[in-house]
């Protein structure tokens, strides 16, 4: 039995509507791969090729046909081929007249051709029906049937028939079209699988500039000072005091970051009256790398418990403990147990283990699986009530971290406080601000306006 057989059961065998042929140019990884799950689908599918030879790979149900020959036997012609082959569907051209030509392609940088690919071939082909689909979905997952992340297919084209038919093949491979407008948007659709994390740079730079800079100041207050002044090596604190000190630090400081736009477009809204005038353009991109931000912090904090894990077995703090109990010893006297320092503690460690749950929470909802699973007011309540929430314990662990050190002398260095101080600043700003907020007075025309009230209807036109 032939081994490609096996895998191709019709999805959608007893559809009333006789599925209508589809040809594909090509028989390259793509084109077969969308060739399985269309006759998957129930559609007879041919092949047009340079070479009409059947091969064990090609999907057994479809024929293979010369380019001309298979474009005859379809109205929808699917270009499986790369664009700097495109020549040679100029000689095709009176038989491609009147089809619709779907262009799958994509480039291998971004911008790369002044047009679009899609666009090209409608050039080539001024008489065929041009419709760019399919070119975010990869051969391998179409083979695999691991589609589930990536379902949503953008599709685009001048000619609304067209684009219906190509959305309602897409619909059939149970996929989700998404009509992306005119053929002027293939461009941008081409760019999509070119983009290098876009959503992630502004955190991964934002995070590498504050490590960068925590570092050298914790450098400086805790090691160069101590060289300096107390003639003490501490250059070990490198490999683990100073990381644990950051990494506190950047998921306090990007979990505040989470929330400050938040914060900041609802003043702008209260300030203008108004939901419908656009936000600074800084302020929509920050917005819209909010979840980046906050699995950034998450990935912090959870390198902070993987280094608070490790301090008992330190050979630092051993060191500090057995001369202490030594001290105590040579003294003959016993330290009583301060009640109050340990409240602090454990209550300090209460604050983050509690923080570093909902922490969690929020980063397991932020998943599209989980996402995708509940409704718009769940999202909203975990994202933001229990967001604020986990701001709240992880600026409060902080806080009671620093207890009475805050006023002490002895915790500025070179008059620079202890890093976890700065750290403060954000998280109590948005806290602060996000208080006064919830207050009638501003929460009661804040709501309105984001219903749609408009306080001077005229001036946001
Ligand atoms: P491929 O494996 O290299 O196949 C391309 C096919 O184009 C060849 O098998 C060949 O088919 C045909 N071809 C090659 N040179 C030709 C020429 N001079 N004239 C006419 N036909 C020629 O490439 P692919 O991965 O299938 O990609 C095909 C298209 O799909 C590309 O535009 C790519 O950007 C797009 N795409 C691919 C993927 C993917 O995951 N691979 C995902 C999305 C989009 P015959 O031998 O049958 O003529």
């Amino acid at each position: 039995m032939n081994k490609n057989s096996s895998n191709i059961m019709a999805l959608a065998p007893n559809t009333s509507k006789k599925r209508e042929t589809v040809c594909i140019f090509g028989t390259g990884d793509f084109g077969r791969a969308l060739g399985h799950k269309m006759i998957q689908s129930g559609y007879p599918v041919v092949f047009g090729s340079r070479s009409a030879q059947i091969s064990s790979l090609i999907p057994k149900d479809a024929e293979v046909l010369s380019h001309a020959e298979a474009a005859q036997k379809a109205a929808i012609i699917i270009i499986a081929i790369q664009r700097q082959h495109y020549n040679f569907l100029t000689p095709l051209a009176e038989i491609l007249h009147g089809k619709v030509l779907v262009d799958v392609s994509n480039n291998l940088k971004i911008n790369q051709y002044p047009e679009s690919n899609a666009e090209y071939l409608a050039q080539l082909v001024p008489g065929a029906k041009v419709v760019k689909a399919f070119n975010t979905v990869s051969a391998w997952a179409l083979q695999s049937g691991t589609l589930d992340a990536s379902r949503q297919v953008f599709v685009c084209g001048d000619d609304m028939e067209a684009k219906q038919m190509v959305m309602d093949i897409v619909r059939a491979l149970g996929l989700t079209p998404l009509d992306q407008g005119s053929l002027l948007a293939a461009q941008e659709i081409e760019n999509y699988p070119l983009q290098l994390f876009p959503m992630w740079k502004f955190p991964i730079f934002l995070s590498l500039g504050l490590t960068a800079f925590f570092f050298f100041y914790c450098l400086i207050r805790d090691i160069i000072y101590s060289y300096v002044y107390e003639n003490k090596d501490f250059s070990f604190f490198i490999a683990i005091s100073i990381p644990n000190r950051i990494c506190p630090i950047l998921a306090l400081m990007l979990l505040a970051l989470v929330y400050l736009p938040g914060v900041l477009a609802a003043i702008l809204q209260l300030y203008r009256g108004t939901k419908y005038r656009r936000f600074p353009d800084w302020l929509d991109k920050w917005m819209l790398c909010r979840k980046q931000l906050g699995l950034v912090a998450l990935a912090f904090a959870s390198l902070h418990v993987l280094y608070t894990l490790v301090i008992p077995i330190r050979s630092y703090v051993s060191w500090r403990t057995s001369s202490s109990i030594l001290s105590q010893a040579q003294k003959n006297e016993t330290q009583p147990l301060n009640t109050t320092y340990a409240w602090l503690s454990d209550s300090y460690l209460a604050l983050g283990i509690l923080g570093f749950f909902l922490f969690v929470l929020l980063g397991i909802t932020s998943l599209p699986s989980v996402s995708n699973n509940v409704n718009w007011r769940e999202f909203r309540f975990v994202q933001s009530k229990l967001g604020y929430l986990t701001l709240i314990l992880c600026t409060a662990h902080t806080l009671v971290y620093g207890g009475n050190r805050f006023l002490s002398p002895s915790s500025y260095r070179w008059y620079l406080p202890n890093a976890y101080m700065l750290s403060l600043i954000v998280p109590c700003i948005v806290l602060v601000v996000k208080c006064v907020l919830i207050f009638p007075c501003l929460d009661k025309p804040l709501t309105r306006i984001r219903q749609g009230w408009e306080r001077n209807p005229q001036s946001s036109e």
